[in-house]
C-alpha cells in the first residue's frame, strides 16, 4: 500500500514532533486534536520547528513553512481522518483515551489502514484488540525531537502480522529512518529502562543528595549522555512520565517503579516541564 497521507491522532508534544517530520518528508497531514485553541498552538509549534530543525539537521530537504501549512489540515472531528492512508496515535497516556479512539478508528478508517500506537508503556496487544485489525496493529515509539532520531522503537503485538512489519519498515524507510523491533511487554526497551532512571533522579533530589543541575552535569560531563534524566523528564512532560510509571507499576506489580512522590506534587502544581513552562528547569 502507498502511504501519502497520514492521521496524526493527538496535537501535543508528540503529534506536533512526529507531524513536524511527516511534512519534512512530504507527506500529507491530518492533524487531531480537541479543541482549536490547542490546534492553533500546535500549528505555530510545528511552523517553527520546520524552521528551526533545518537548522540543526543540515541533511534536511530545504521546505518552505508556506509550503509545508498546505499539506497540514488541523482539525477536531477524528472521521476526517478516514481518508488517511495510514495513523499514528498520539493522544494522552490513559487507557481510556485511547480505548475510546481506537474503537472509533476502526469504524472510521478503511480496512487495509494500520494504526501506529505512540504510547510510553500502554500494551499493543491491548490496543489491538479493541479493535477489528490486532494484526494491522503496531508500536510506532517515537522520541522527541522526531525529525532529529534516525531510529525508532517498533513494537509487535501479539497479533501484529509480518505485512504490517514490512509495511513499517518501508513506511520509516521514507522518514529515513530505521525501526528497531522489540516485543510487547510494558515500557518496551525504552522506559522500562529510562523511568527507573528519571524516577531515581527525582529520588535524590526529593532527598537532597543534590541540585537538579548536579544531577543532570553527572550524567552529561560523566558519562557522556547527550541530556541528564531530569532534563530529560520536562522533555517529556512530568504529567507523562508519572502516568507511565503507575503503567508500569501495575503491570509488574513491582515496586521499583514506585512514582516518587515530587513528581506527582511537580503535576498538582502544574509544573509539567518544558511544555508549561517549568519543570526541574524554568523555560523562557
Ligand atoms: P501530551 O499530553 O503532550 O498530548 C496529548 C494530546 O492528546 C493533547 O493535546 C490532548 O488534548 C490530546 N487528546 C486527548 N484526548 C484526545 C482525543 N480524544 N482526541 C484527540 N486528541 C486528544 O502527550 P504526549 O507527550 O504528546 O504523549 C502522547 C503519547 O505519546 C502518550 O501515549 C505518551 O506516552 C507517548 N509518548 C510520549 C513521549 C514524550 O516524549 N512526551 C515520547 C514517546 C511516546
Amino acid at each position: 500500500m502507498n502511504i501519502t497521507s497520514v492521521g496524526v491522532i493527538g496535537g501535543g508534544v508528540m503529534g506536533r514532533s512526529i507531524a513536524v517530520d511527516l511534512l519534512f518528508h512530504g507527506f500529507q497531514v491530518v492533524l487531531v486534536d480537541l479543541s482549536g485553541e490547542i490546534l492553533d498552538a500546535a500549528f505555530q509549534e510545528i511552523m517553527r520547528n520546520i524552521r528551526f530543525s533545518a537548522l540543526v539537521k543540515k541533511s534536511l530537504p530545504l521546505i518552505n513553512p508556506e509550503e509545508a501549512a498546505q499539506n497540514i489540515q488541523l482539525t477536531t472531528v477524528l472521521s476526517e481522518v478516514g481518508q488517511c492512508d495510514f495513523i499514528i496515535e498520539n493522544v494522552t497516556e490513559d487507557w481510556a483515551v485511547k480505548e475510546g479512539i481506537y474503537r472509533k478508528l476502526d469504524e472510521i478508517c478503511r480496512p487495509e489502514v494500520c494504526f501506529g500506537v505512540n504510547t510510553s508503556c500502554i500494551s499493543i496487544t491491548k490496543v489491538g484488540s479493541v479493535t477489528g485489525r490486532s494484526g494491522q496493529v503496531i508500536g510506532m515509539h517515537f522520541m522527541n525531537p522526531a525529525v532529529l532520531k534516525p531510529s525508532i522503537e517498533v513494537i509487535k503485538g501479539y497479533y501484529t502480522s509480518e505485512a504490517t512489519i514490512q509495511l513499517v519498515n518501508q513506511f520509516l524507510a521514507l522518514m529515513e529512518k530505521e525501526a528497531i523491533i522489540v516485543e510487547d511487554l510494558p515500557g518496551f526497551v525504552s522506559n522500562r529502562v529510562s523511568h527507573l532512571f528519571m524516577n531515581e533522579a527525582a529520588f535524590v533530589v526529593m532527598d537532597q543528595v543534590a541540585s537538579p543541575e548536579a544531577v543532570d552535569r553527572i550524567f552529561k560531563q560523566c558519562y557522556g549522555h547527550k541530556m541528564g534524566p531530569l532534563e530529560t523528564a520536562d522533555l517529556i512532560g512530568i504529567d507523562t512520565v508519572v502516568k507511565s510509571l503507575d503503567v508500569l507499576y501495575e503491570s509488574y506489580q513491582d515496586s521499583k517503579f514506585r512514582c516518587c512522590p515530587m513528581l506527582r506534587k511537580m503535576v498538582d502544581a502544574g509544573r509539567l516541564g518544558k511544555k508549561s513552562g517549568q519543570g526541574f528547569y524554568v523555560y523562557g
